[in-house]
């Protein structure tokens, strides 16, 4: 069995969401065993406590740890004993219930996976964040981009200046499955999405321009100063924005953009990076994650791929890698690299570890609240026709 240091066993799961029908849920569990340091063993599966029952079978899960709600699951796993009840729980429901769960699970004291947006609002994420600051547990986002082994080989070239000074920053999210208003059809992606109440201030910019946003970030460090954006909604009768652009000046002076569609046709899950720095620039795109190229004027253009063996891989891009190169990873890795990095966390903060908070591997807290920050600054800068505003949140990651 892959190592959990001295814990000495698997962590137990419990998952919110992630019931028939449903998406990123089941991707969660999938990430979370794959290197045999989890199992799944409760959920409150779904909003509807019949359909949350019914999902448990497809998981494995015993009857009786399958809740019929995120409270029910938390009270009834908190009367178990320390060696049967959940280590961590993650979650996976739509936006608005991000917060009332992560932090009825904080407070029952177990780690926490949330996806992303963090919240639906930025004081529910300030709040979220005041109250991870003071726990022992562990708080992670699945970012996932984050997780690539080219994405973090990525980040350790340019934070050890392989790529000279950043000056910018060009990144982007692409999706063309909200052309036509498919939540009127009864697509449930696509209706919560779209719907304020359960998605947040932001459509498209929420939904995966966070993520782009996201991706800068983390692979440069670079802290942003300001932001002006312009969203738009392309489809008649929609009240979010299904497309936009963001311009983001960084502190050191660098230039950043954020473009997000999800109406551009035949565009599926095309997330982009490129940047610039003063001696080299890169590019990579998730949807052929094994390889990224770096320019540098007057050589070659190196193609790096995804090889744990080989010499032009740093520390970081070979301890993400699973398999010898040329099998290709891609999603379902990328966020095992997420989980795994928790997994360490959550294993030493057994040891009795206050886990650290800022500097993590895995996208954290202060990811989540930048992401918030993010989607509110960018949807009222558009309203202000694009004025800039800030963008350095104090409890930005640094
Ligand atoms: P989905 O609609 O497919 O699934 C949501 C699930 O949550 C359903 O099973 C639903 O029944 C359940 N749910 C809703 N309310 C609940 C409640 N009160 N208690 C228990 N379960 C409840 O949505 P999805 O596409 O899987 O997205 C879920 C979340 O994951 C969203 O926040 C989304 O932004 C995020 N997401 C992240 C990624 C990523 O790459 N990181 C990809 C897709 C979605």
């Amino acid at each position: 069995m892959a190592t959990n240091g001295a814990l000495g066993r698997k962590l137990r799961m419990g998952i919110v969401g992630g019931g028939q029908g449903s998406f990123i849920g089941r991707v969660h569990v999938t990430a979370a065993v794959l290197d045999n340091r989890a199992a799944l063993v409760a959920g409150a599966f779904s909003s509807d406590a019949a359909r949350s029952k019914a999902s448990a079978a497809d998981y494995d899960v015993d009857p009786s740890r399958a809740y019929g709600s995120y409270q029910e699951l938390f009270d009834k796993e908190r009367a178990l004993p320390a060696d049967r009840r959940v280590d961590f729980v993650s979650i996976a429901t739509p936006n608005h219930m991000h917060f009332p769960v992560a932090k009825a699970a904080v407070e029952a004291g177990f780690h926490v996976v949330c996806d992303k947006p963090l919240t639906l609002t930025l004081a529910e994420a300030e709040a979220l964040a005041k109250l991870v600051s003071s726990s022992q547990g562990v708080f992670a986002v699945t970012h996932n981009y984050t997780g690539y082994p080219l994405v973090r080989q990525a980040r350790e070239m340019i934070l050890a200046g392989e790529l000279g000074e950043i000056q910018a920053i060009r990144a982007e999210y692409i999706q063309g499955w909200l052309r036509t208003r498919l939540e009127s059809e009864g697509q449930k992606q696509a209706a919560w999405r779209t719907d304020p109440t359960k998605s947040g201030a932001a459509g498209c910019f929420g939904d995966i321009g966070t993520h782009a946003y996201n991706l800068g970030r983390y692979m440069t460090g670079l802290l942003p100063e300001k932001i002006s954006a312009n969203l738009k909604v392309f489809v008649p009768g929609r009240s979010l924005d299904d497309y936009g652009h963001a311009v983001i000046r960084y502190e050191n002076g660098a230039l950043g953009t954020v473009t997000a569609s999800q109406i551009s046709h035949g565009r599926e899950n095309d997330v982009r990076i490129q940047i610039d720095g003063t001696s080299g620039s890169l590019e990579w795109h998730q949807e052929e994650p094994n390889k990224m190229i770096v320019r540098r004027n007057g050589q070659p253009h190196a193609i790096y791929t995804r090889d744990p063996n080989a010499p032009f891989m740093n520390a970081s891009g070979k301890a993400a890698c699973r398999l010898p190169s040329g099998h290709p990873e891609a999603f379902f890795e990328a966020f095992a690299n997420v989980y795994r990095a928790a997994f360490d966390a959550m294993a030493d903060a057994a040891t009795g570890a206050v886990p650290e908070k800022t500097n993590t591997i895995y996208p954290n807290i202060h990811d989540g609240v930048e992401g918030m920050y993010f989607i509110e600054q960018s949807v009222a800068s558009s309203k202000a026709d694009g004025a800039w505003l800030p963008l350095k949140h104090p409890l930005a990651r640094r």
